[in-house]
């Protein structure tokens, strides 16, 4: 037995398996030319943010535009930092936003696919047989430096302005021949396993970012940490690990990593693995006082997921909108094929923004109010009460109480050519549909009509109204009035002579709206009041009567 192979079984006495029996387990996937085997590959250590999801979609529409494998890996190896339903969290979100996975880690549920485990903790024998095999070669060796002696070179690298790190004549372990290796081993010393790194920090690696294009970057030299004290991998190790023998043909996440990719490429070169193509995505960016920033987890209440559960989005708007961010053109193609399916979309990681795009609510509100004024009754129906069931009971009450009435306020011009766009979300619904449960109780009336006016409109509808009238006779009806009570019934008329009257059958139909509904502004008068009833119409009018 030579040297390194006694090392090697010291270290890892009970891995057994080579890497040829991984690969053997593992085989290349059998799909067809271009297609992409991409993944979301989350960290546990928070709820789901805005960042995850806007990366997962673009892992996803990339999957689904190659007839790709799309599947998801759960990176736990940061026990410490690791919350609790963190994972449920992101998995229900991903569903909630409609991106199926092809494969993957499923929570509780049993996983999907054959090239797992899909949880990286999961996987500990898998990424310490890597390590054996490395050692094995040379390329990896046992470091027992303390925390102590590490802060003290760092210490001493930045005294003297050095590169801090571990690399060259720092990386002390190197040099310890296999002998005192296991001799400090079986001393039952800690140790972390390091890259023997082969590279060279005066080189630059070059490589061609599906985003970011061409980058050159020094090669790493550092002798970085592959497996922790515990055995368990660093995200870099892992990284190489699982994207080789998951057979990902493309890393796209976020540009937080490009600083690694050296490191990462020559992970892939030791291990003999093809690297995968990378593409890293910008951060969204928010603009606040004229400046551009990264939308922040700890600031930004937008950032996360959860936010636009609570306020009432529907998952299809937040979706649509995050096409908008991911390729400019998409709007353009959305007003050129507005009944087409957001997967009919020719999505290119190419048309991805180098610097971040930014985010904009008000820009997500004018999407979704486009969105929602599309959606039946019945749907809007079930969200608003699925929504006011979680986040505002009091609503749920007055919206279940009569399911008929609900969805009759939310067919009021909804179906035709130009539906109406009052609502951006759920949260929207308490104040667009207040008056339906409650009279005003303030009127806006017209500046230019005297409460006497007000009265004498209000006095000569009341009899006249009849519930059972379509939308043109109800018009009819006011305009019928208008002549008695000293108002026009054309608008063109009155224009023509303003003085001769006290205004037009525009001004009639104006106060009976804010009289029923203590508003100016208000979808199909008619088909409120038809709703509303001929009683509680006559109450309502009464009431405005009152309050003059
Ligand atoms: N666990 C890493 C993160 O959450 C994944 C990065 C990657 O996609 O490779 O940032």
């Amino acid at each position: 037995m030579t040297a390194l192979e006694q090392l090697a079984d010291v270290l890892f006495p009970t891995i057994t398996k080579t890497p040829e029996e991984y690969e053997a387990l593992y085989p290349a996937r059998n799909l067809k030319e271009g297609a992409r085997v991409v993944r979301i590959a989350p960290s546990p250590t928070g709820y789901l943010h805005l960042g995850v999801l806007f990366t997962a979609t673009i892992n996803y529409l990339t999957a689904r535009a190659t007839d790709g494998v799309f599947y998801f890996r759960l990176e736990d190896t940061d026990k410490k930092r690791e919350v609790d339903g963190g994972a449920a969290d992101i998995l229900a979100g991903l569903r909630q936003y409609g991106l199926q996975i092809d494969e993957g880690y499923q929570g509780d549920d049993a996983p999907i696919g054959n090239y797992g485990p899909y949880r990286q903790s999961d996987r500990a024998e898998i990424y310490q047989a890597y390590v054996k095999a490395l050692v094995l070669q040379g390329l990896a060796y046992p470091c027992f430096c303390t925390p102590d002696e590490l802060s003290a070179v760092r210490e001493q690298q930045d005294s003297q302005k050095l590169r801090t790190g571990y690399y060259g004549a720092y990386a002390t372990c190197r040099s310890l021949t296999s002998e005192q290796a296991i001799e400090k081993v079986r001393a039952g010393l800690p140790y972390v396993m390091r890259l023997r790194s082969p590279g060279d920090e005066s080189h630059r690696i070059k490589f061609d970012d599906m985003i970011k294009g061409t980058i050159e970057i020094p090669e790493n030299d550092q002798d970085i940490v592959l497996l922790k004290s515990d055995g368990i991998p660093t995200y870099h190790f892992a990284h190489a690990i699982d994207d080789h023998l998951m057979r990902t043909t493309h890393v796209i996440r976020g540009d937080e990593w490009i600083a690694s990719v050296p490191t990462h490429l020559q992970l892939f070169r030791v291990l003999g693995f093809k690297p995968p193509k990378y593409a890293h995505v910008s951060p969204i960016m928010k603009e606040e006082d004229g400046n551009k920033r990264k939308l922040s987890k700890r600031k930004d209440p937008e950032a996360a997921v959860h936010f636009y559960t609570e306020q009432g989005y529907p998952p299809e708007s937040v979706m649509e909108y995050l096409h908008t961010v991911a390729n400019s053109d998409y709007e353009d193609w959305r007003r050129a094929n507005p009944d087409k399916p957001r997967s009919a979309f020719p999505f290119n990681l190419k048309k991805m923004s180098v610097s971040g795009a930014l985010f904009d609510l008000n820009k997500l509100n004018d999407v979704s109010k486009n969105i929602i004024a599309t959606m039946t009754t019945d749907e809007v129906t079930d969200a608003v009460i699925a929504w006011a069931a979680e986040y505002a009971p009091a609503w749920h009450t007055l919206l279940t109480r009569d399911i008929a009435f609900t969805k009759g306020l939310f067919s009021i011009d909804r179906g035709g050519p130009k539906p109406r766009k009052d609502l951006a979300k759920w949260s929207d619904v308490p104040a667009y549909a207040e008056y339906f449960f409650q009279a005003p109780t303030e009127y806006p009336w017209p500046e230019h009509l005297s409460a006497d006016d007000i009265r004498t409109i209000l006095t000569a509808y009341l009899p006249v109204y009849d519930p059972a009238q379509d939308k043109q006779t109800w018009f009819e009806t006011i305009k019928g009035l208008c002549p008695a009570i000293g108002f026009c019934p054309e608008v063109k008329e009155y224009k023509k002579q303003p003085d001769a009257y006290k205004g037009h059958a525009g001004d009639v139909s104006t106060v009976i709206r804010i009289a029923v509904t203590g508003r100016r502004n208000t979808p199909d008068l008619c088909g409120i009041m038809s709703l509303l009833g001929k009683d509680v119409v006559a109450e309502l009018l009464n009431a405005a009567l009152q309050a003059l």
